[in-house]
């Protein structure tokens, strides 16, 4: 058209004969599945047929068509790490980890299909399956314990998220004050003003919001400036490689101190060890999350916890 730029792309799937095929049919057949893989990789690539790519394609065109129905049927479970203040070592809250417990293959995590459930239009539902099923648990823990749940990217297409989480508030009867909202950097970075706008609405609901795995992707500071964070997660990358690096006890520092500015909480995650704790306390960080306090685990197994916690501030 006049006066316009069209831009294309293209990718690209290779079989070579006679390795990938003897016969045209099969040839095409294992182009194809190179190039399904390539497109699934990010388009505007090329992609080599390799032995055991259909068996691995099979199996997650099998999982695509699992998912809608593992939402119907009730197969995920949330399970919960605990939060505790880095101070006084208390027990704060818990975060929401979705495992789907798939019929044929077990407890998977959610590496194995957050990123496919946003690829075929699940997540939504999956989502808010989620939200209400963590209302509901953390409306029976004792006060004042938080729940913190993860929001995708995905999720922020959505009109009707702020409508969500109220009516999981709702529904569940938590107050808004204990629930906490984490996104990623991900999420500013896809789909800016309406994202924004939306995340001022789910605060005006009186829930907190906090920005995941900080340090990871753009890092950009100005994200910081964009929205008014109630907290930031220092990503496990940076506590793991405190006791060695002299780096990365330095980007911590820096991070907590950032967030005492800004009034931002600041959570170290993936503490496994008792030096990275003092570590993380000594530079300022005000929450600890890892496995030092504990994994994540079934919200029957709470109660135990609980009684432990209480009895410990009893
Ligand atoms: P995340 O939000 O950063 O969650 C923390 C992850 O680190 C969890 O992995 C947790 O099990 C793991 N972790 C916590 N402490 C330690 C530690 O001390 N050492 C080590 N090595 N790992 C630790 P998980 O449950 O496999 O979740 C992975 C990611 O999947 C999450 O990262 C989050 O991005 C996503 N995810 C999990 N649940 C949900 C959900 O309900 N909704 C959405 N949208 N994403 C979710
Ligand atoms: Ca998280
Ligand atoms: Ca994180």
């Amino acid at each position: 058209m006049q006066g316009h730029t069209i831009s294309i792309g293209s990718s690209i799937g290779l079989a070579v004969f006679p390795d990938d095929g003897q016969s045209s049919d099969i040839l095409i057949r294992n182009a194809d599945l190179a190039l399904y893989k390539a497109k699934m990789e990010g388009r505007g690539t090329c992609r080599s047929f390799e032995p055991g790519m259909d068996a691995r394609l099979q199996e997650r065109r099998q999982l695509e068509s699992e998912l809608a129905q593992g939402v119907a049927n009730d197969q995920f479970v949330l399970h919960y790490q605990p939060l505790h203040d880095a101070k006084t070592s208390k027990l704060t809250g818990f975060e929401a980890l979705v495992r789907w417990n798939h019929p044929r293959l077990g407890l998977l995590p959610p590496s194995q299909f957050i990123q496919l459930s946003e690829e075929v239009g699940v997540i939504d539902s999956l989502g808010e399956w989620i939200m209400r099923q963590a209302c509901a648990d953390a409306a029976k823990w004792p006060l004042p314990v938080k729940i913190a749940v993860n929001l995708s990217p995905a999720q922020f297409k959505q009109q009707g998220l702020p409508l969500q989480v109220a009516s999981a508030l709702a529904a569940s009867g938590l107050l808004p004050s204990r629930l906490e909202l984490e996104i990623t950097e991900s999420v500013l970075l896809a789909h800016s003003e309406h994202t924004i706008q939306t995340l001022h609405s789910l605060r005006d609901l009186g829930v907190s919001i906090a920005m995941d795995d900080f340090g990871t992707g753009y890092s950009s500071l100005s994200y910081l400036r964009s929205f008014p964070f109630d907290r930031i997660k220092i990503d496990r990358s940076f506590v793991s490689l405190m006791c060695e690096s002299g780096e990365s006890r330095a980007i911590v520092k820096a991070v907590a101190e950032l967030g005492t500015t800004l009034g931002m909480t600041t959570t170290a995650e993936g503490v496994e060890t008792e030096d990275q704790y003092r570590l993380v306390r000594e530079n300022g960080c005000t929450d600890v999350q890892g496995w030092l306090f504990g994994r994540p685990m079934p919200a029957s197994e709470l109660c135990t916890l609980f009684e432990q916690s209480s009895a410990l501030t009893a």
